[in-house]
């Protein structure tokens, strides 16, 4: 009896290492791909399944152009294989390290193949516009990149990852639809946001952001006003406000305005369904 106890034991805890074994061996085995901001793992997902693990690098409630990177950050992105880019500014910054640290590290521009607006939001237009994965239309030549990329580096996936990608793209013309349906009756063009992250989603839509946020910073009292009598005058009642931006400005707007506050979240990792949502809250907003 004792004999048959010990067995047990031993045969117990011969599974328990069995298991934990194979635990971590699955889950070194799949690899782990970065990217900059939470609708990028959205896409990357659609077509890599659970074949791979995706990290993010910013939070949702985030502002995008001023993201300080910090040591635990290297440290994913060390263990990464593949690293998207979307075009924001710290990325430029860490490039370079990037080459220089981690060799094996391949960094990916998932704009390739955009023609980029100059942004808005800077001086004379020194800088690119980097917005674009709020355009599904333009998401679709994300998805091909992706695409390129992922059925290069993990050739055993390609047909799996194709059909994704037919898949991914068939739903991105479907949500373009979608969209343009919600939006082509409204009356009024012009909508006020706090950030001017939408001019991408804008031109396919017809539509006009005017921003509250001048070159990055929030407006001046003389450029507050101005922006009171824009709004006045067109009867604008709603302001989208972005998540993680300063609401201060927009709120006194709102207030002297009698305009109402509409939080979006540019940066939603639910990346349709926010899509879907700020095309309502326009719709009704512009009608
Ligand atoms: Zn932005």
């Amino acid at each position: 009896m004792k004999k048959i106890f010990f067995l047990f034991i031993v045969l117990g805890s011969l599974n328990l290492i069995w298991a934990q074994n194979f635990n971590t061996k699955n889950n070194k085995n799949i690899p782990i791909v970065s990217v900059s901001i939470p609708p990028q793992a959205f896409f990357i997902e659609k077509i890599a399944g659970n074949t791979l693990k995706v990290n993010i690098i910013l939070p949702s409630n985030t502002n995008e152009h001023h993201f300080e990177f910090k040591p635990s950050i290297m440290k994913k992105l060390e263990q990464s294989e593949i690293y998207f880019t979307i075009g924001l500014e710290f990325e430029k910054i860490f490039i370079d390290k990037f080459h220089h640290n981690f060799p094996n590290l391949e960094i990916i521009n998932m704009q390739k193949n955009i023609k980029l607006l100059d942004f808005q939001d800077s001086h004379h237009g020194e800088q690119k516009d980097p917005h674009t994965w709020l355009d599904p239309i333009l998401v679709q030549t994300m998805a091909l990149n992706i695409y390129d990329a992922l059925a290069q580096k993990y050739p055993e996936n390609k047909n799996f990852y194709k059909e994704n990608l037919n898949k991914f793209l068939a739903e991105l013309d479907n949500l373009n639809l979608q969209i343009s349906s919600k939006l082509e009756n409204t009356k009024q063009k012009e909508f006020i946001v706090y950030h001017p992250s939408w001019a991408y989603f804008a031109k396919r839509y017809h539509l006009i952001q005017i921003p509250v946020e001048i070159l990055g910073k929030e407006p001046k009292i003389k450029e507050l006003k101005q922006l009171i009598t824009f709004i006045k005058n067109k009867h604008i009642k709603t302001i989208f406000v972005q998540n993680g931006f300063p609401e201060n400005a927009a709120k006194a707007l709102a207030r002297q305005c009698d305009a109402q506050i509409y939080v979006i979240n540019h940066l939603s990792k639910d990346w349709e369904k926010e899509l879907l949502n700020v095309s309502d809250a326009l719709s009704k907003a512009l009608k």
